[in-house]
Formats: C-alpha cells, structure tokens, sequence
C-alpha cells in the first residue's frame, strides 16, 4: 500500500478539535493556543523489541505511544490538546496500520487530544510521538520544587508492568499485570487536578527510585520512602511477595503513575483532589534535607538496602 494511502487510512479515522485550524493534509499544523496558556510540548519514541515485546499487539502498540507521551504531559499538569504521529514500519501494511489506529485513536478521543499531523517513512517498527498540552500561565508542575517537610505521593500503580514484563521472560503472563504493560493508564485528570496542590511532580517511567531522584536532584532535597505504604495492587501481591516485589515497586519502570510532593497541611485536600479524579493515591514517604539522601524504610522500620544481586535496578537512585 502507497505511503499516501497508510496517511488516507489515518486521516479518516482522526477526531479534530475546534482549535485545530488546519489539521492533516498540509505542510504543517495551524493550531490555536489560547491566551493565557502555556503549551506544554513533550516527546516519546516507541522501539520494537525495546520498548515493547515483539508479541505485543499493534493496537496495544498504539495505546503505549500515546500513553507515555500523555503522561508526560500529566506530570506537568497539562491538558492534552494536540500531537505528531512519526512511524517508521517495515512494510506498509494496512492491517497493522489499522490495529495501531484502533489503540492509538481510542486513547487520542478519550484523552481529548487531536491528532494533526505526522510522517511516514520505511525502516524498523518505530513510533515516535510529540504531544502538545496546553497550561495556564504559571500553574504547570515541574521537578524543581519539592521543599523539606512535604509529603510524598503515588498517583497509580507500581511495579505491575515490570511484573508482568519479568513473568513475560519465562514464558508467563498474568492477565491483569500484562495489561498494566500494554495499556498503562496515563494520570492526566490527576495532573490537572494537582496543579495547585502539589509542590513537585514527575511520571514514573524509569523507576520509582530513578524518577524520584531526579526531582530530589532538581530539588536539592533528599527523601525517605515507607515500602510499607506503596500502593500494591492484589494481581502483583499475588505474583510476588518480600523483597522481590520491592524491587519491582521501587525499581521497575513503565508504571506511568505519578509521584508528587506537597506541603503536609494540604493532605487533606490531595485526598480529596485525587479521589475527584477517580486515581489511586498513596502517601508513601517525606522529603528530607538534602544530607539525608534517599533512604528506604523496611515495614518494620529498619532501614533497609536494595540486594547485591538486584543492584543494577536501583543504579538511576542517588
Ligand atoms: P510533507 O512531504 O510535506 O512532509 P507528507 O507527505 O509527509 O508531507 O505528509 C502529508 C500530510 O500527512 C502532512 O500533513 C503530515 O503531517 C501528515 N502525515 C504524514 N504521516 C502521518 C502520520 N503517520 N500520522 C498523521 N499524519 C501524518
Ligand atoms: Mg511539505
């Protein structure tokens, strides 16, 4: 199939919006920002093998370049309002390109986000995604302003899609931890709902320990974490127990939640926020002065050390 078809095939199936101008079929996009916005622009690319297992459906291929790139936006408590669509495929087929739409398209109209544009070229299965988020002036959360004495915070699940992704490479699968990997579930309400709540914020897509180091760093703060206190959904307590489900909670990566800090008086009020935004939310931990590094607490309080053997998953926290 000619590469202006695959395009056709797209084109028809994409939802606008009103502040689109001009969408796909031109040289570029016209879009619309209104006044008083931000726009929030983020970029994500999806390898084959990589980033996703080769048995991986492409509609769930779909719902993963879209995710993670909607979750970047929620970290900074933006609304999702447009993206870019690059694919290289390694055979044009409409099949595939028709399972991809499926997931891709579902995710885009729930999400509210349009798609305006894109490229399509031959190559290794690679799909790269820039998505557009639209924020008011002032208001966006960013990595920088976690201050001693706030609390730390889990929108989401942890260690469900490295679960599955570890049951995937002994020939395993559980149903409810696959669907974790294949269609993580981007916190976007949540994000918008913390934009005048949370002090910090980051997506969880390297790792809780990785990700929350970096906004230590930006910070200049350290942390302690409450293993105790994760969020541990039955599907992955029941795959795994002791230390072999921390690693997964605190070094896994690709669980799309959210981890935040706020001040410890407005507790309260991100309960409520997130509970508005229908999202699991855990209070797992406070942030420290900067000499106290990041320490985790066993559940019965002793400090405790990721294992020799699992150490290469904790390489990313400070
Ligand atoms: P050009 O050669 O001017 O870059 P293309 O032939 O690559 O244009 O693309 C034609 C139109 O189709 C453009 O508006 C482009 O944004 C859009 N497009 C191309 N590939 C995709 C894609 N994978 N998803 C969405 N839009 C696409
Ligand atoms: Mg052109």
């Amino acid at each position: 199939m000619p590469e202006f078809d695959l395009i056709e095939l797209i084109r028809a199936r994409a939802a606008g919006r009103p502040d689109v101008v001009l969408g796909i079929g031109d040289d570029a996009a016209l879009l619309s920002v209104p006044p008083g916005h931000w726009l929030a622009v983020t970029q994500d690319t999806l390898n084959a093998g990589i980033h996703f297992p080769d048995d991986t459906a492409p509609a769930d291929i779909g719902w993963k370049a879209l995710a993670v790139n909607l979750s970047d936006l929620a970290a900074m408590g933006a609304a999702p309002a447009w993206c870019t669509l690059s694919l290289s495929l390694p055979e044009a087929s409409s099949d595939w390109v028709g399972g991809f739409c499926g997931g891709f398209l579902d995710l885009a109209g729930t999400a509210g986000i349009a798609l305006v544009g894109g490229d399509t070229t031959r190559g290794p299965l690679s799909i790269s995604v820039t998505a557009h988020g639209l924020v008011p002036e002032g208001r966006a959360l960013r990595r920088d302003g976690a201050r001693v004495g706030d609390e730390v915070w889990v929108a989401g699940a942890l260690g469900e899609a490295a679960a599955a992704l570890a049951l995937w490479r002994e020939g395993r699968s559980e149903p409810a931890l696959r669907a974790a990997l294949d269609r993580p579930v981007p916190r976007v309400d949540a994000g918008i709902a913390l934009r005048d709540l949370a002090s910090a914020c980051i997506d969880v897509s390297d790792g809780l320990l990785a990700d929350l180091g970096h906004v230590l760093a930006a910070s200049g703060v350290g942390a302690e974490l409450r293993i105790a206190d994760l969020p541990t959904s039955p599907a992955l307590a029941a795959a795994f127990a002791g230390e072999a489900r921390w690693a997964l909670q605190l070094a896994g990566g690709d669980d799309y939640a959210l981890c935040f800090t706020a001040p410890a008086e407005r507790h309260a009020a991100v309960r409520a926020a997130l509970a508005k935004a229908a999202t699991p939310a855990a209070c797992i931990g406070r942030v420290l002065p900067v000499a106290d590094g990041l320490r985790i607490l066993a559940p019965d309080g002793s400090h405790w050390a990721p294992p020799e053997r699992g150490y290469q998953h904790f390489s990313g926290a400070p």
